[in-house]
């Protein structure tokens, strides 16, 4: 076997054959010198002497290597094997001596490793195992966690869409005692109900758009959308509420473009991030200002900052403001209220569209956000496009005497509306469903029908479809009205035929004024 051996390696028999043989060849050489000093030098003992040492030094060296050489080397290799990982005893001269121990020790120490490597073997393959089995069960625990989290946000869907209807009852009913000759106390005790109301919506919307996000089934819409006019429309409502606080509030457009986004979502982030700088500055301003970098290959990034001059975050709070369901100052919060969503929703809003927001704040002096998002700009040509329009009806009708159809299962949501529009001296007749719907439409002439989405027996996209598949009812105006404020849900409504999407709750303006267009439309048709 080949094996490795130091340098200047000399076999220890050899080396105690050399050392013999000049021992000896020294005591030859002495008797040598004798025999000259003496004149008896007698040349045949000399011969004889040399051949003498010669044996002595072939016999010394066979001796030494059998006892010595041989049992180390058989030492040796077996050690070798052991460094290779082979920990099988290894092979022991029967020498009776230290070499022998000697092997006999390494063989008692090879079965010493040998049996504590099992033992490592074996401990190895336990924790293997579990290892093993904490992973699958670590893997079920996940599978379980994602079921609990798609229900969790399935029921609060759910919920928040069965909250709504009885909540659009409660704030158009509440519009209507504060539309008649309520007044006193009585107006603010309503006032108070109606700002409650109107707070509990929006906490509903807050979780239902939360849920969608969490669940990944908000869906963003691509439309053309001119930002200058989507700030400016959400700072209009915002405006009243700076100046009761006796704050400005400033808007810069350093540059104005139009983009394709989801407007409804731009205004919610603008929306959210205004409302939160007038809430928490007690003094001074909350300024908008708009810019965006000039477009590269038909895209630009549209920044927006909203900065303040109130109250101000710790910076070891800046951090988790943007997590839900966390303000930064409980005691600030409960002076202005609120939920710690808003930030939260903004944020993945924002991050929906590949954008980002960030804020720097110092304590007593205000608060910058600053939000930047990527957009596909829209070009001069595309905006010159005429959009198409739905082809509105053609006989002529008289706004007062105008005859509606509502069609709607809910009685609150009934009730709602017939009182909102029968001050306006509109005929109106009720559907509970579309089946009821269509049956009726079989019988008399309508102007307009109200058709709610979510109805028994036939819902307001099948009803929808099968006017449009009658002849008579081919350019019937059809007004969407639906609790579901999901993005896709006006896509579908549209698809099916409706002109019009008005979500839930319904404001008597809009609801009428919606209305009267269509029917001014077909007189001036
Ligand atoms: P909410 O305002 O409903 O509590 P948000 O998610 O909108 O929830 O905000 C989270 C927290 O961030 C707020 O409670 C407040 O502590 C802090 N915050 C947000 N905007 C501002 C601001 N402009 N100035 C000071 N603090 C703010």
């Amino acid at each position: 076997m080949d094996y490795p051996r130091p340098k200047g390696h000399r076999s220890i028999s050899r080396r105690f054959s050399i050392f013999t043989v000049i021992v000896l060849l020294w005591v030859v050489l002495i008797a040598l010198v004798w025999d000259l000093n003496h004149q008896i030098l007698d040349w045949r003992k000399f011969v004889l002497l040399s051949g003498a040492v010669t044996g002595v030094a072939v016999a010394i060296s066979r001796f030494s290597l059998r006892v010595l050489s041989r049992p180390l080397e058989m030492l040796e290799r077996g050690m070798l094997k052991v460094g290779q990982g082979k920990l099988e005893p290894i092979q022991v001269s029967s020498t009776g001596d230290e070499i022998e121990s000697l092997g006999v020790s390494f063989n008692r120490m090879i079965s010493a490793l040998a049996a504590s490597q099992e033992q490592i073997r074996q401990h190895q393959e336990l924790l293997e195992e579990r290892i093993r089995a904490r992973t699958a069960e670590l893997e079920q625990a996940m599978q379980g966690a994602v079921v609990a989290t798609n229900a969790k946000s399935e029921f609060l869907a759910n919920m928040s869409h069965e909250l709504r209807t009885p909540m659009n009852g409660l704030l158009g009913m509440l519009d209507l005692v504060l539309d008649g000759p309520i007044a006193g106390e009585d107006r603010e005790n309503v006032e108070v109900a109606q700002r409650c109301a109107y707070s509990l919506l929006g906490l509903l919307n807050d979780i239902l758009d939360l849920s969608k996000i969490e669940s990944g089934r908000m869906q963003l819409e691509r439309v053309p959308c001119n930002l200058r006019e989507v700030i400016e429309e959400c700072l209009r409502p915002q405006s009243a509420k700076a100046q009761q606080k006796g704050i400005a509030l400033k808007y810069a457009c350093e540059s104005a473009v139009t983009v394709t986004g989801d407007p409804l979502r731009l205004r919610q982030i603008v929306n959210n991030l205004v409302s939160n700088g007038i809430k928490f500055t007690d003094a001074g301003s909350v300024s908008v200002t708009q810019s965006c970098t000039s477009p590269v290959e038909g895209k630009t990034v549209v920044c927006i900052e909203v900065a303040d001059t109130g109250a101000g975050i710790p910076e070891d709070k800046l951090a988790l403001i943007f997590d839900k369901f966390t303000q930064a100052d409980s005691s600030i919060s409960r002076k202005y209220g609120g939920t710690g969503l808003g930030l939260a929703i903004t944020r993945r809003l924002i991050e929906l569209q590949g954008g980002t927001i960030r804020v720097e704040s110092e304590v007593g002096k205000g608060s910058r956000f600053i939000v930047e998002i990527p957009f596909d700009v829209v070009s001069e040509a595309e905006l010159a496009v005429e959009p198409v329009v739905r082809a509105l009806p053609s006989s002529p009708v008289a706004a007062g005497h105008a005859r509606l159809l509502l069609v709607e299962d809910n009685a609150v949501n009934q009730r709602v509306v017939l009182a909102m529009l029968r001050k306006k001296g509109y005929v109106l007749e009720v559907a509970n469903n579309g089946q009821e719907a269509l049956e009726i439409l079989a019988r008399s002439s309508f102007d307009v029908v109200l058709m709610d989405v979510q109805m028994p027996v036939l819902d307001g996209l099948e009803t929808t479809k099968a006017i449009r598949a009658d002849a008579r009812w081919k350019h019937l105006p059809v007004i969407a009205m639906t609790a579901h404020a999901m993005t896709g849900d006006k896509e579908r409504c549209l698809s099916a035929g409706m002109d019009v999407y008005l979500t839930k709750p319904l404001k008597a303006p809009l609801l009428i004024e919606t209305i009267e267009k269509y029917l001014l439309a077909s007189v001036a048709a």
